[in-house]
């Protein structure tokens, strides 16, 4: 158990909880190895822009890696980059469908949408992960577990294609085959979707670890047997088993990913090496627009730079980065949330209240007032404060934590309009406030200030001006490449450029 290096010497120590979708209940987070956790999340397949839905989930486990980090562990945070395998409904790969309807060669589509998804988690302020492994960099990994996996009797062979046996394998594990999406293994077997080769399968809830190549298909690798690719569930086993081990601590993802990627990945674990993969299983609910989960293939998104711009028939006005992940944090990770206009709305409005708020607190003079006794006030802060953590520690709470913050804001306000008297307040429970709440919400929630732009003294003004400028006349020059590297800069930096009918607009995302 780590210290807590808030409220030290005040609180007992407090347990981390984790809600494990392995056992459907809050569990005390014990690490395998004491001080160190591994933690695996399931990165974005790289054919289109990630839309918001997909930000929420990156931003959530953002926080889990940020308060681990902050509790003391040494995190190694893996996410992938899925560039193959990840079949549509018509069973084609979406990356070579990217590319054939773009004209690309694939590797110039998951690069695209690549830096993008970067981009775009570097203007959410999300950190990276320690080690982003892409599945076509795994492809000697992969043949391996399907040796291994064919060597223990849980796959076959059938017509260039290897195919795992789920019923041999939920005869042998018994009550694993359902155990992270908490199902009974009729139902999976009953929902299993009908696709290609399924003459080729023994059984409809067989699925493939390694496809043998159509004629049509573009991304191939030589393998013993076919020229062909492997199965979408087959990267995250094997670059999971390659930096984190056989058994390791944290498997996340979306949970619309437990049926049947994570559930297949558990098969595969087991199959490679009798073991599973990892002990706590998270997993974030979706975003909704119009009530129902945004996605890609509904064509039911929003995308976070329409979002930025206001340009979406969704929203009446722009809304920044930090806005849509205060909106995003207001949530815990687990409950369902609407987008709605008038939610980010409110959740501007308590971005700019919570920004200003801490402005205020870490402004505010050391009170006069230097006993170590402490007064009822100073109870209330110490309790606020305590609050705000404990709902972190709580299945990592952040809507919790941050009505904390509000609480504790409503003591500070009062102090600063002297609703209450400077002597009530102790210097140590001011600068103690001070210090957790900087560290909560800039280090753990990730927020920084983009509040004081609205009040720009005209400096960006000026060289938001003399930059477009410059771009004008490089896209005069039709030098394309300076102007597109000018705006993908400002992009990085938060600034979203828009050209239109009346000429260059910007604003700070
Ligand atoms: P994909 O690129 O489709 O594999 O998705 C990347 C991640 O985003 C996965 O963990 C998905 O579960 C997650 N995701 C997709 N749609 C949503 C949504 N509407 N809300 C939250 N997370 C989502
Ligand atoms: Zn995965």
């Amino acid at each position: 158990m780590q210290n807590l290096p808030y409220l030290c010497g005040m609180n007992p120590p407090r347990d981390l909880k984790i809600y494990n979708s392995l056992s459907g209940k809050k569990e005390v987070f014990n690490p395998i190895t004491p001080g160190h956790v591994g933690m695996y999340v399931c990165g974005p397949t790289v054919y289109s822009d990630v839309h918001l839905g997909n930000c929420r989930t990156f931003t959530s486990f953002d926080v889990i890696y940020r308060y681990l980090r902050h509790r003391g562990y040494k995190v190694r945070y893996v996410r992938n980059i899925t560039d193959v395998g990840h079949l549509t409904d018509d069973g084609e790969d979406r990356m070579s469908k990217g590319a054939k309807v773009a004209q690309l060669e694939p590797m110039e589509v998951a690069q695209r949408y690549t830096v993008g998804f970067h981009d775009m988690m570097r203007i959410f302020n999300t950190l990276p992960p320690s080690i982003e492994p892409r599945a076509t960099g795994h492809i000697p990994e992969q043949i391996a577990m399907v040796k291994d996996i064919l060597a223990n009797g849980l796959a076959y062979e059938s017509n260039g294609s290897v195919y795992f046996n789920v019923p041999k394998f939920a005869e042998q594990y018994k009550d694993v085959y359902g155990s992270v999406s908490g199902r009974i293994l009729d139902d999976l077997y009953n929902e299993t979707r009908e696709l290609k080769s399924q003459e080729e399968k023994n059984h409809p809830a067989d699925f493939a670890i390694w496809m043998k190549a159509r004629p049509e298909d573009i991304m191939v690798w030589e393998s013993p047997w076919s020229l062909g690719f492997p199965g979408w569930h087959l990267e995250c086993s094997a670059m999971s088993t390659k930096y984190l081990g056989k058994s390791f601590d944290i498997h996340g993802g979306g949970n619309d990913l437990k049926f049947p990627h994570h559930e297949n990945e558990v098969a595969q674990n087991h199959g490679a090496c009798g073991c599973h993969p990892a002990n706590y299983w998270m997993h974030t609910n979706m975003l909704l627009l119009n009530g129902k989960k945004m996605s890609k293939s509904d064509g039911n998104t929003i995308t976070p730079v329409e979002l930025f711009t206001g340009d979406s028939p969704f929203v009446t006005k722009s809304y920044s980065p930090m806005v849509l992940r205060f909106f995003m944090l207001q949530a815990h990770y687990r409950s369902t949330l609407d987008i709605t206009d008038e939610a980010l709305q409110a959740a501007e409005k308590g971005y700019r209240k919570v920004m200003e708020f801490n402005k205020l607190l870490q402004n505010m003079p050391a009170t006069a007032t230097t006993s170590t006794s402490e007064t009822d006030t100073d109870r209330a802060i110490l309790q606020a404060i305590d609050d705000a953590f404990a709902g972190m520690d709580d299945d990592f709470n952040t809507a919790m934590a941050i009505a904390a913050i509000y609480d504790l804001s409503g003591h500070i306000n009062k102090l600063a309009n002297q609703q209450i008297d400077a002597s009530e307040v102790s210097a140590w429970v001011l600068e103690r406030a001070k210090t957790s709440i900087n560290d909560l919400l800039i280090n753990v929630l990730g927020l920084l200030d983009d509040t004081s732009s609205a009040g720009d003294d005209g400096t960006l003004s000026g060289l938001m001006d003399l930059i477009l400028q410059l771009r004008a006349n490089a896209r005069a020059n039709k030098d394309w490449g300076t102007s597109d590297q000018i705006r993908d800069a400002l992009n990085t930096a938060g600034i979203v450029v828009k050209d239109g009918k009346e000429g260059t607009t910007w604003s700070k995302g």
